[in-house]
């Protein structure tokens, strides 16, 4: 390679670093300052250590630029509501007596105001609190977090660049105020958020930031005319600005499309794509531009939202490409590192031979510097990384973990009949009435029951050796039983087992399938304090035994009605699941799926009539352009199918999802052809009852009359209500009577009075039929 002025510029650095720290220090912190046993004063302190110890990681491990402003006591998004002043009315008093207890109670709420909502991140699971505005919103500046968390880097004599949610992205993610008509776009008020960002920006500058990086993942996502206007303004007027640092644009999570064009003519200095998702799409449109004379070109090649080691030479072939398409090519991770652990090192109990197969943000830093060394100083300066990188990547493809005859065989012999049931809906549906026996108005729950303390604490006492595995079924069937003996006493139709022996819907099946993985210490902040470890779909799967079937059995021998056998379906495994990027997601959905039919098909010979396959991420995991939706919706059905296919007609597949809005996959939903369905819908009235009808949805559904996300309990007459409303939807013959999701984090004493009010409704709306 011959040296260009370019490549030899060649930086390193990254746009946002996993904030719990080694030990989960900030969530201790936060928690603990929430319950008063952990001082405002001292909360601060473990933050800005933390922050030090990161900026101090990073550039040891030879990133030039670190990132600031990325750091969050709770959320990002919020953080950038407070910089531009967009605290709602409610929250005023609060933030006015105390910024940090007000900034809390956005993100919280209090006994008497409610918290900001929370959302999905795009297309991860983190999740951030949606701003509130409207026509009145008054924007100001308030940079001092941004400008604070600069100096203190600057302190370290490092040279750092402030990360922000961009304006455009900031406006696009919110939504209108309570009390605002429903078709308010905040993007409206660009014109007004702009001047507060440009004083940001000058603050910025003068606290010493050469470059700020604006992200604008929104940009990724399919965007109006009207809306890539805005952006184009906004931009223009950024440029334009006299007293302000060097601007990059952040994107990320897929390619910018039509947006490509947009920024690329925007008068800033550089921007930072995404090479890992659409990759090759991204590099065709923008050599379709011209590339990006005169920029910088921050170049994301590492995958930041995986947990694998990055292939380094293609990475490294790529940035050769990029380097005739800009001014000046950096390397970087796709997104922040947010979504991944922090340190694959950390997992001592993962074989070592799969170890090196993973990189998580420790190990991705420590790639990205890698890459930059060799784009600068060519590869000869990397030559024991390259072989290394080669080796474990050789590795990982020949592991017999990943490529399991039995498995490839069994998924390529996959016909379009094992995807379908054999027989169609009204015959089954004739079937199982005859099976089933149930009334009219059937009620049933979602799945799990409180999950209490006591068995928690003998979860841990299992796992600390103070419990052995005899003792703790025993505690688990004694669980059971009052589960059971509780259902049956309230009248309940078709019962559940509780799911006292699943820590989580996901993880429990993980650490029973081969060629999952779970880890130790691999926590990713799935919003707040909350931090989630997902499992790891490493290899080809399969289930070695049966994982459900003893405790489904047992349930089903204390009791004459039928018990729901209970499932987390393909889908769902996936989307909480770190997943492999070496086959196609449908391929290892698939894989997924044939053993789940296994363990569906083995409930079926145990004697159980129902068996619900939970899907609840079925929407989440949607990609998050249309234009990918088929082929997305395709695969995820055909994996649902694959699942649920192989049982006769007379066994009765239930699904739950819950979300009430889903009008856009109603037809994915049908598809699923699942023979009854059970969905969130307490809080929207009915509204999915409604939506399924005008769909024509041909088979049975239980939209939920009870909302299980606050322990208030419904009165008999509010259930009841429901259910006439969903009367008016779904006729009699095709309606469940059940919860909005599962009862885990209830307890048990608003779980059965409300499961009684909902009983007592059922009746009382069956006699007026
Ligand atoms: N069966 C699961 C439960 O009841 C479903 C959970 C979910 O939908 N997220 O807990
Ligand atoms: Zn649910």
């Amino acid at each position: 390679m011959t040296a260009k002025p370019a490549a030899a510029a060649a930086r390193a650095t990254v746009y946002g670093y996993p904030r719990q720290g080694p030990n989960r220090e900030l969530k201790k912190a936060v928690e603990g300052y929430w319950k008063g046993r952990v001082t405002a004063d001292a909360l601060r302190d473990t933050a800005a250590q933390l922050r030090r110890s990161t900026w101090q990681h990073l550039a040891d491990a030879g990133i030039h630029e670190v990132p600031t402003g990325d750091f969050s006591y709770y959320d990002h998004v919020l953080d950038t509501s407070v910089m531009v002043g967009a605290v709602p009315q409610r929250h005023r008093e609060a933030v006015e007596t105390d910024a940090l207890d007000g900034y809390f109670a956005m993100a919280r709420g209090t006994q008497d105001v409610a918290p900001l909502e929370m959302t999905k991140w795009f297309d991860t699971n983190y999740h951030y609190l949606v701003p509130e505005l409207g026509p009145d919103t008054v924007f100001t500046a308030d940079s001092a977090k941004q400008v604070a968390e600069l100096t203190e880097a600057i302190a370290l004599g490092l040279v750092a660049r402030p990360v922000l949610v961009g304006p455009v992205t900031y406006l696009l993610l919110a939504k209108p105020a309570p009390g605002v008509a429903a078709d308010f776009e905040p993007l409206t008020l660009l014109d007004r958020l702009l001047p507060v960002y440009a004083e940001v920006l000058a603050d910025l500058r003068a606290a010493g930031a050469e470059w700020v990086q604006l992200d604008e993942p929104a940009l990724v996502q399919d965007r109006t005319p009207a809306e890539l206007n805005a952006a184009t303004r906004a931009y223009r007027d950024l440029g334009a600005l006299t007293d302000r640092p060097q601007l990059v644009v952040g994107s990320y999570f897929g390619r910018l499309g039509d947006a490509l064009p947009v920024l690329a003519k925007a008068p800033v200095e550089g921007l930072a794509l995404d090479f890992t998702e659409a990759a090759a799409s991204q590099l065709e449109d923008l050599a379709a531009v011209g590339g990006l004379p005169g920029k910088r070109l921050v170049a994301g090649v590492v995958n930041g939202r995986n947990i694998w080691i990055n292939d380094l030479e293609k990475s490294l072939s790529t940035l050769g490409t990029l380097l005739g398409l800009a001014d000046r090519v950096d390397v970087s991770a796709s997104c922040s590192l947010l979504h991944v652990p922090l340190d694959a090192t950390a997992e001592r109990d993962i074989d070592p031979q799969i170890a090196r197969w993973l990189a998580f943000a420790h190990q991705k830093t420590a790639e990205i510097a890698t890459l930059a060394r060799g784009l600068a100083q060519g590869t000869g300066a990397i030559t024991a990384e390259l072989s290394a990188n080669r080796a474990g990547l050789a590795s990982r493809s020949g592991s017999a973990l990943t490529h399991d005859p039995a498995v490839r065989s069994r998924v390529a012999a996959i016909t379009g009949a094992d995807a379908r049931r054999a027989h169609a809906y009204p015959e089954r549906a004739a079937a199982q009435r005859t099976r089933l026996g149930l009334p009219q108005l059937p009620t049933t729950t979602i799945g799990s029951f409180p999950q209490t303390t006591e068995l928690r604490t003998a979860r841990a006492d299992l796992r600390a050796g103070r419990l052995d595995t005899s003792g703790y079924e025993e505690r688990i069937k004694n669980e059971i039983r009052e589960v059971l003996a509780f259902q049956e006493k309230a009248g309940i139709d078709v019962l559940v087992h509780g799911e006292p022996e699943r820590n989580d819907m996901v993880q429990y099946f993980a650490e029973q399938l081969t060629g999952y993985l779970a880890t130790q210490h691999g926590w990713v902040q799935s919003y707040g304090t909350r931090y989630v470890r997902p499992p790891v779909l490493a290899g080809d799967i399969s289930r070695p035994e049966p994982m459900t079937v003893r405790w489904t059995s047992y349930a089903n021998s204390l009791t004459d009605r039928p018990v729901k056998g209970m499932l987390t379906g393909p889908v769902t495994m996936l989307a909480w699941s770190f997943v492999r990027d070496d086959q196609p997601l449908g391929d290892t959905a698939r894989q997924v799926a044939l053993a789940l039919r296994d363990e569906v098909n083995d409930l079926e010979a145990a004697g159980t009539s129902a068996i619900q396959v939970d899907e609840p991420a079925l929407r989440e995991t949607l990609p998050l352009r249309a234009a990918d939706h088929p082929a997305y919706l395709d695969w995820a059905t055909e994996s649902f199918r694959l699942t649920t296919s192989g049982v006769r007609p007379d066994t009765q597949i239930h699904t739950h999802m819950c979300y009430a809005e889903f009008g856009d996959i109603v037809q994915a939903i049908d598809d699923l052809d699942a023979d009854v369905i059970s969905l969130e819908a307490a809080r929207s009235h009915m509204q999915v009852a409604r939506e399924l009808a005008e769909h024509g949805y041909p088979r049975e559904a239980g939209p939920g009359v009870y909302d299980i996300h606050s322990p208030r309990v419904p009165s008999t007459e509010e259930a009841a209500t429901l259910l006439r409303k969903g009367l008016e939807a779904i006729p009699a013959e095709r309606l469940w009577v059940n919860p909005d999701c599962g009862l885990k984090t209830r307890g048990w004493p608003e779980t059965k009075a409300s499961l009684e009010n909902l009983v007592a409704a059922a009746r009382e709306v069956r006699a007026e039929l």
